[in-house]
């Protein structure tokens, strides 16, 4: 039977034996696990979706052409 390498836990830095059958690697658990998936979560969406957002209220609020577009001379 050979033993487990001991990795450590990303999220709880718990040192625990690596199971490379177990769903919730390369975490000692599915809760730590979940934890750093919404970390991820909570960054990514957080910052593209609001540059997106406001990409799209800049163009529904975009003032008509400046002033010194519009030439009449
Ligand atoms: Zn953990």
């Amino acid at each position: 039977m050979a033993s487990l390498p001991e990795i450590q836990c990303p999220t709880c830095q718990k040192h625990f034996p690596a199971d490379p059958h177990s769903p919730s690697m390369p975490f000692c658990s599915m809760r730590c696990k979940m934890v750093d998936l919404n970390h991820w979560f909570t960054e990514e969406v957080s910052l593209p979706v609001h540059a997106c957002d406001d990409l799209e209220q800049e163009e529904e609020q975009l003032p008509p052409p400046s002033p010194k577009e519009w030439r009449f001379d």
